[in-house]
């Protein structure tokens, strides 16, 4: 038998100018222990099942050791923070161990979350708690197998010391798997600075490795806009609140970043907000699109020096943000058209929808089951009117039924189900976690046993609020 082969890191944004980023391992850690491993993704990375079951590779994800060949670092990044400017973020507990080519030849950034103190922590410890350690694994998995674009998570490991919060909690590291941790924070960042060099690398090396076939800013603006309007269209169509879209928590490669406070909602309100800090609820379901295009518009403010002559570039950038209206609306009607068992929807079946959507809010029904029920040809109670339009216009179509079972999930990252799996891991029972894990991998597959992860809350479990991962 061969020794164990670690993974082969490259250090491609360590290689860009130095002031993108600061040189900083990982910050070790008492006692590592595992919590989860993902193998699936694991083998997509294409690293080594013997390695990954060596203690080498539990010392790399705790930060205890780092893998030879790999240079870490932490990267510099500014946002918008609910609408309020802030110069200076970065990864503030954060360590990018470099990137791993995947099967696919696709280079994914690799980065411990909870690594320790670096020079962009402020105030805070640098470290995360088990809550949002797993919160964040099991979300952003879910997410994956609904078909949506997200960072990934290969790895959970227990720390074996407290995180002082409000309490003492146990502290834990996730190793998230992402295309690039590029955000629009990033160009922000270095925009602010009149830093036009540092921005042209940034955008270089964006388009390089996320939209190849860009030619130029102006281009991977396009590029950008069209991604994320379809990405936002996608979480409305699963009824996702990402709960904090700060500019900084936005990824130029259009995959959902940052599981702090977000939630699936249960019963259908447009208006529904999560996070605890998002008082004038600015992240509210319903305003998702609108905030992604006002983040993107920050994208081309940043982008403004690098499209040349000024006013020209101004107008082309406003021409590109404005793409997002249209991309936004149409990948909507095709995806909640498929949820409602038309395979192509056409912009005169809009109103046939949002008709189905005032039903639920009207009436307070949960939007996963009220979907997810159609495909068995159950309409939600009070909406008889609707149900004889709708089976009218479905006449025509082949196959509806099979369209809306592979649109509507049966099996979403219910916020209740979720709180109690961190609850019991708390209290050291990892068996809840692992049921819901294993469970919202096959998001669209009836799991007869299961039938209970279906329900919506009972009052005594409804979450309200979700707090930020800090
Ligand atoms: P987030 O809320 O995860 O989007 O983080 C916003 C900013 O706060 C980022 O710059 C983080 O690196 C920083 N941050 C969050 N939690 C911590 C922590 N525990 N220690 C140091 N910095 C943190
Ligand atoms: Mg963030």
């Amino acid at each position: 038998m061969s020794a164990p082969r670690p993974p082969a890191f490259e250090s491609g944004y360590a290689a860009l100018p130095e002031r993108l980023f600061d040189r900083q391992a990982p910050v070790p850690v008492a006692a590592p222990a595992w919590i989860a491993l993902n193998r699936d993704l694991a083998e997509e990375l294409g690293i080594d099942p013997a390695w990954l079951a060596s203690d080498a590779a539990l010392q790399v994800f705790a930060g205890n050791a780092v893998p030879e060949g790999a240079t870490p670092i932490t990267q510099a990044y500014a946002g918008h923070q609910f609408g309020g400017w802030v110069p200076r973020l970065g990864d503030g507990r954060a360590v990018l161990l470099g990137e791993l080519r995947d099967r696919a030849g696709q280079r994914r950034d690799v980065q411990l979350k909870g690594a320790g103190r670096t020079r962009w922590s402020r105030g805070g410890d640098g470290r995360a708690w088990l809550g949002p350690v797993l919160r964040e694994y099991l979300v952003s998995e879910a997410m994956h197998a609904l078909g949506i674009p997200t960072t990934r998570a290969l790895a959970a490991v227990a720390t074996g010391e407290a995180v002082q919060r409000e309490t003492a909690l146990p502290g834990a590291v996730l190793t998230r798997v992402a295309a690039s941790h590029l955000r629009v924070g990033t160009f922000q960042y270095f925009a602010a600075r009149g830093d036009d060099e540092a921005l042209q690398a940034l955008a270089d090396y964006a388009r390089a490795r996320h939209y190849p076939q860009a030619e130029g800013a102006l281009d991977l603006l396009r590029a950008v806009v069209e991604a994320q309007a379809r990405l936002v269209a996608r979480w409305m169509s699963v009824g996702f609140i990402h709960g904090v879209m700060n500019t900084d928590n936005m990824t130029i490669s259009g995959e959902t970043i940052d599981y702090g406070p977000c939630a699936f909602m249960d019963a259908y309100h447009p208006v529904t907000v999560f996070s605890s800090i998002d008082r004038n609820g600015r992240y509210a379901y319903t305003n998702q699109p609108d905030v992604a295009l006002w983040n993107l518009a920050q994208l081309a403010t940043s982008l403004l020096p690098l499209m040349g002559e000024r006013d020209a570039a101004v107008r082309e950038a406003t021409e590109a943000v404005h793409r997002f209206s249209p991309i936004y609306a149409g990948e909507w009607l095709r995806l909640f058209g498929r949820k409602i068992g038309l395979a192509a929807a056409r912009p005169a079946d809009a109103p046939l929808i949002e008709a189905f959507l005032q039903g639920l809010a009207d009436h307070g029904h949960d939007f996963t089951n009220a979907f997810r029920g159609l495909a068995d040809d159950r309409t939600p109670e009070g909406l008889d009117d609707w149900a004889a339009d709708w089976r009218a216009r479905l006449s025509g179509e082949d196959d509806p039924h099979g369209v809306m079972r592979a649109a509507n999930p049966a099996y979403i990252a219910r916020n209740h189900r979720v709180e109690q799996a961190i609850e019991a891991a708390v209290a050291g029972d990892l068996a809840p976690f692992v049921t819901l894990h294993r469970l919202l991998a096959r998001p669209f597959d009836e799991q007869p046993d299961m039938a209970a992860f279906r329900a919506p809350p009972e009052p005594h479990e409804e979450v309200r609020q979700t707090f930020c991962g800090t």
